[in-house]
């Protein structure tokens, strides 16, 4: 399928996504003003739709974004984009803009926001081996600077983030708060587990989807879990350490800043959870039928 087959919503109508565009004015592109959600449909479900339509909102209201359409609405456009691409397994993103007022000016008065959906055949990109991470000099953002709750379009700090990563030879980057206390990877959560114990991080975090699923199986599991904070200690002697997203699951990592994490595996609080996260995605409990 190319651009020219693929279907996507933009401007308040469905257009093949070849001429899917926006303008050059849009605050989006002009200074990363926006809010956006992924979800994935796997087997013919689209995985807590409700819960990341129901986020979507809360960050449209965070920064003072008023969506075009109603809840019910925008539910129908998200399942109506997947259906017209014929996909069963899809990787679904949505974004709204601030829009433009027809001047490249900082100033949001006059700008009309643009609602843009886009469904892409689901591309498998979880790590089998675990994944090598390493604490990068940029830090997370406190909430009065740039609320992490918010999932905006302003993610330089996580690219930058990522590009040190990589420039020094690791997978992903392992981001710290200013305090130095862990936070997250760019564009996933993180998990530690120790002595039985699943930890994640509490402060300055996107409150992901699949965090809070995992620690829903986790708990089903009997797992003691805990929302808290945690310092770059944990990781490096935790039993297991995995990073969490809807667009990667849950994803082993077998190595922290050179100190292997358990014996350099994939441990089997991880295997258990993402068995149960795998039959969650394609069980009728927590999703909506495409149809
Ligand atoms: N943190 C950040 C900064 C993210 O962008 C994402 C991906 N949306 C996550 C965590 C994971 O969230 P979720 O499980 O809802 O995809």
């Amino acid at each position: 399928m190319d651009a020219n087959e693929r279907i996507a919503y933009v401007g308040e109508e469905f257009v093949p996504e070849a001429k899917a565009t926006v303008s050059i004015l849009d605050h989006a592109v002009l200074y990363g003003d926006g809010v956006f959600e992924t979800v994935v449909a796997w087997k013919g479900r689209i995985f807590k739709l409700d819960a990341h339509v129901r986020r979507f909102l809360r960050s449209c209201a965070a920064v003072a974004l008023d969506c075009p359409v109603t809840q019910e609405h925008l539910t129908e456009l998200i399942v109506e984009t997947v259906r017209r691409n014929g996909l069963e397994n899809a990787y679904i993103k949505w974004i709204l803009t601030r829009g433009s007022n027809g001047t490249p000016l900082m100033d949001p008065a006059g700008c009309v926001p643009n609602l843009i959906i886009m469904a892409r055949p689901y591309i498998d990109r979880s790590s089998a081996t675990g994944l090598r991470v390493k604490t990068v000099a940029v830090r997370r953002p406190p909430g009065h600077v740039l609320d992490a709750h918010v999932k905006s379009l302003n993610y330089l700090n996580l690219v930058m983030a990522k590009v040190e990563a990589k420039a020094a030879g690791a997978d992903q980057a392992l981001i710290l708060d200013v305090h130095g206390r862990l936070c997250e990877a760019p564009g996933f959560n993180i998990f530690v587990s120790a002595d039985g114990v699943l930890k994640t991080p509490r402060h300055d975090v996107l409150r992901g989807i699949t965090r809070e699923t995992t620690m829903e199986l986790a708990t089903e599991r009997g797992l003691q879990v805990q929302e808290t904070e945690l310092e770059l200690y944990d990781a490096y002697t935790a039993d297991e350490v995995f990073l969490t997203s809807t667009a990667g699951g849950l994803v082993p990592v077998v190595e922290v800043d050179g100190r292997t994490v358990g014996d350099g595996k994939p441990g089997p609080v991880l295997s258990a959870l993402q068995e149960d996260y795998r039959n969650a995605l394609a069980s009728a409990r927590w999703s909506t039928p495409i149809g």
